[in-house]
């Protein structure tokens, strides 16, 4: 997996502009990057009104536009076949497959609204792995809403940039996702974490600066692919709301984790009790990691990463054999903690190691995945970005 570093906006942004060029034989009029992000803790805690910790990676995702002045839309990708050709008006959810769905949706969520926006050709390209649990979806719709955006004047703020990109995965392409991903990419901040109150929609920074503590972060992306994503995922989700119902609170993120076992009585089967068993404990041990960062206590946050991968897999079951066969060997190989991050279903473990012992750790999961027969991982060390921007600048 490539770190693609961006310090370097202007070089990035006319690279971007000679691709569109050669593409639609014009000037790009906007020149969008998002990253994608990792979630170091609070995982299935966004849509439960709850808290996470996610973080962005310097990986980008860019986004060139500009206006066609009509309603024609047209848009390309690096990283995917074919081009979406359709207008802005004749959007509707169910009239776009695939991955062109993700910024269509973007366009049908602000006409909807009613914002004035008409026809634009849209290039993107992407140093983020596609369905590795790094968000490359919500990188992908908030470029494309900031960049449609500055070409309409719209002047959206983060949250209403947030929202709209939130919208057009829920309801145009039917993922129903909470809003974590796109809070990180939007409002990364280099060299911090930050912390999602997905009530408020409240992002505080938490200082996680590299080699802290003498440790180290290391994502292993197992390249598990992703199965039953979208089903999986919406069943749990509709599992948290149906558990909040019966619990009679607003979400689960109102589960005082103190009241936890009346909860859990209270509840009519196992795999409710389970289901709401991780949401309450997982928001407890995201406020408990903010509060060991801020104290400079990094090692002590790894048995917390490694309690709610244990949740994840036992509790919550969005874990997969490639997935937890990684952690198992970062823990035996010495990792201080391991869990899986993102949705579930596949993807990446981000781990914390060691200072220096990153090497080790990674060609212990790649003996075990050779063990297995499962494709070979591959891994970076993260670090933490900034969130989107204008390459303009
Ligand atoms: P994640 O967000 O963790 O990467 P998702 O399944 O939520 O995984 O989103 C991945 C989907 O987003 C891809 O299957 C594709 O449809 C779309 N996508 C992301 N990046 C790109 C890209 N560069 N080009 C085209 N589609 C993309
Ligand atoms: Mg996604």
């Amino acid at each position: 997996m490539t770190g693609d570093d961006d310090n370097d906006a202007g070089g990035r942004g006319a690279v971007l502009a000679a691709d569109f060029r050669s593409v639609f034989g014009r000037e790009p009029e906007a020149l969008w990057a998002a990253p994608g992000r990792i979630n170091l803790i609070g995982e299935h805690t966004d849509y439960n009104d709850g808290f996470a910790l996610p973080f962005a990676l310097p990986h980008l995702l860019t986004v060139a536009a500009a206006p066609t002045g009509d309603d024609t839309l047209t848009i390309r990708s690096r990283q995917a076949d074919g081009t979406l050709d359709t207008t802005a008006p004749e959007l509707a959810p169910g009239t776009v497959r695939g991955w062109a769905a993700y910024p269509a949706g973007v366009v049908w969520d602000l006409v909807r609204a009613g914002h004035p926006v008409g026809g634009m050709e849209i290039l993107v390209d992407s140093a983020v792995p596609l369905g590795a649990g790094l968000s490359s979806s919500a990188a992908l719709t908030c470029a494309v809403t900031r960049a449609t955006s500055d070409l309409y004047g719209l002047d959206l703020d983060p949250h209403a940039t947030a929202r709209t990109a939130q919208r057009a995965e829920n309801d145009f392409v039917g993922m129903p996702c909470g809003i974590m991903d796109q809070l990180a990419v939007l409002l990364g901040i280099d060299q911090h974490a930050l912390l999602v109150d997905a009530r408020s929609l409240e992002t505080t920074p938490v200082p996680l600066a590299p080699g802290e503590d003498d440790t180290e972060f290391l994502v292993i992306d197992t390249r598990a692919p992703h199965r039953l994503v979208t089903d999986e995922y919406a069943e749990r989700r509709w599992t948290c709301e149906w558990a909040a119902v019966l619990l009679g609170v607003p979400a689960l993120r109102d589960v005082d984790p103190t009241d936890l076992p009346g909860a859990l009585a209270a509840l009519p089967e196992n795999r409710l009790r389970r289901r709401v068993r991780h949401v309450v404990t997982e928001n407890a041990r995201v406020l408990e990691t903010v509060h060991l960062l801020r104290q400079g206590r990094t090692r002590a946050i790894g048995p917390l990463l490694t309690a709610s991968h244990v949740s994840l897999r036992d509790d919550f079951e969005v874990s997969v054999p490639e997935v937890d066969t990684a952690v198992d060997a970062l823990l035996t190989a010495g990792a201080l903690g391991a869990r899986i991050t993102g949705g579930g279903f596949g993807g990446c473990v981000i781990s914390l190691v060691e200072s220096g012992t990153a090497p080790r750790c990674t060609a212990a999961v790649r003996d075990a995945f050779a063990r297995r027969a499962f494709t070979p991982p591959t891994s970076f060390t993260p670090t933490p970005s900034p969130g989107a921007r204008s390459l303009r600048e």
